[in-house]
């Protein structure tokens, strides 16, 4: 079984078709990622300093582990700090190389439910939060809360996405019509 990330898991749930094409027919995305707003993480550059101690203050970290490679048997991802809270509890932080616009995109909650799902794992401590820092947004701080149905809905995301490729499973078409008009597969998806 391939190893998931969090870009499969919120290109599955935009629709599931595109597990199906792109990890069962293997056609790839010929147009740039949809999910642009992953991509952006990896605007090194743009990464303002991030030993802010306001950060410290304001959210109550006991501790910050940077650059975290999290992975278990079909998960993996790579979040930019994993705290410890004063609490005892943890919450990971990414940042964005992103203006803040009033509301939180899914794409960016689900990257954080995955990460959840990996720290709770690995460091056996809960997790019922997490933060985004948009950095063009004079480094705004965001926070996130991760409910269990949130987690729940990350575990049943990669069961699927296993039945769709290990089954050569064709799925329903997403409910959402309007996703169609600027897919990549549109032209071969028969609906
Ligand atoms: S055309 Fe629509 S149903 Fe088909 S893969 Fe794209 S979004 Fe999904």
């Amino acid at each position: 079984m391939m190893s998931i990330t969090p870009s499969h898991i919120i290109e599955h749930l935009f629709c599931p078709r595109y597990t199906y094409f792109e990890y069962v027919l293997t056609i790839p995305q010929y147009e740039e990622k949809f999910y642009k707003a992953i991509k952006g993480r990896e605007v090194h550059s743009e990464k303002l300093e991030r030993n802010k101690d306001y950060l410290r203050k304001k959210i109550g970290v006991k501790e910050k582990l940077q650059d975290q490679y999290l992975t278990n048997d079909v998960l993996r991802g790579k979040v930019d700090e994993v705290l410890l809270l004063n609490d005892d509890t943890m919450a990971p932080l990414d940042y964005k190389f992103a203006e803040y616009k009033d509301k939180i995109y899914n794409t960016y909650q689900q990257q954080l439910f995955c990460y959840a799902v990996l720290i709770e794992e690995k460091f056996k401590r809960p997790v019922h939060k997490g933060f985004i820092v948009y950095t063009r947004s004079k480094n705004k701080l965001v926070e996130v809360q991760i409910k269990s149905e949130d987690k729940l809905l990350i575990s049943e995301t990669i069961e699927q996405i296993e039945r769709i490729i290990n089954n050569n499973y064709y799925p329903k078409a997403t409910k959402f019509k309007r996703r169609c008009l600027n897919c990549t597969y549109r032209n071969i998806c028969i609906k």
